[in-house]
């Protein structure tokens, strides 16, 4: 059985991982969705709500688990049973970080591979920190998340003043 670990900060989960997650179940029997709770970013949800959200939108969606990870990714993907970590790639930008991440890792776990997908051109724009910022500036972000992540970010984030800036 063909298990892969699709990690991400997923702060929070947009249309555009979903997408990524229904490719992945197209190829593989089964998809480790791994919510990273050491992170270096600071984040909007914790890693529980991140969990929570994920679960929410995967919720009824065979062969698809969610689950948090702490410390290193290549022991969370031997963990899960697998070898391989999928990530996705939006645009070139994407490329030279992901790059480094895919090498990194092989240097610390030989045998585990990174796969990489491209999702559907309307999501390939839509980006966590992005939705995050245009819903706290009261906008909407209906087509860019599922309607459980619309309303966290209503209630966590809309008409709260922002940090930092003048
Ligand atoms: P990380 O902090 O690990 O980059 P993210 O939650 O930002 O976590 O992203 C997880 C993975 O999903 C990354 O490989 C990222 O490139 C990919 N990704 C993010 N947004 C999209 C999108 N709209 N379409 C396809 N892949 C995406």
């Amino acid at each position: 059985m063909a298990t892969v670990v699709y990690p991400g900060t997923f702060d929070p989960i947009t249309n555009g991982h979903s997408d990524i997650v229904q490719r992945a179940v197209a190829i593989f029997d089964r998809v480790v969705v791994g919510v990273a709770g050491s992170t270096a970013k600071h984040t909007v949800f914790s890693t529980d709500e991140r969990v929570a959200l994920a679960k929410r939108v995967f919720d009824g969606v065979k062969r698809v688990e969610v689950a948090r990870f702490d410390g290193l990714l290549v022991d969370f993907v031997r963990k899960a049973g697998s070898t391989l970590v999928l990530r996705g790639l939006r645009a070139v930008s994407d490329f030279e970080h992901e790059f480094q991440l895919a090498s990194m890792n092989r240097q610390l776990a030989p045998d585990i591979d990174s796969i990489f997908l491209t999702p559907a051109e309307q999501y390939a724009y839509i980006s966590s920190s992005l939705v995050r910022e245009i819903a706290a500036l009261g906008g909407d972000v209906t087509r860019f998340v599922h309607p459980a992540v619309m309303a966290a970010l209503k209630e966590r984030l809309a008409n709260k003043p922002r940090t930092g800036g003048s």
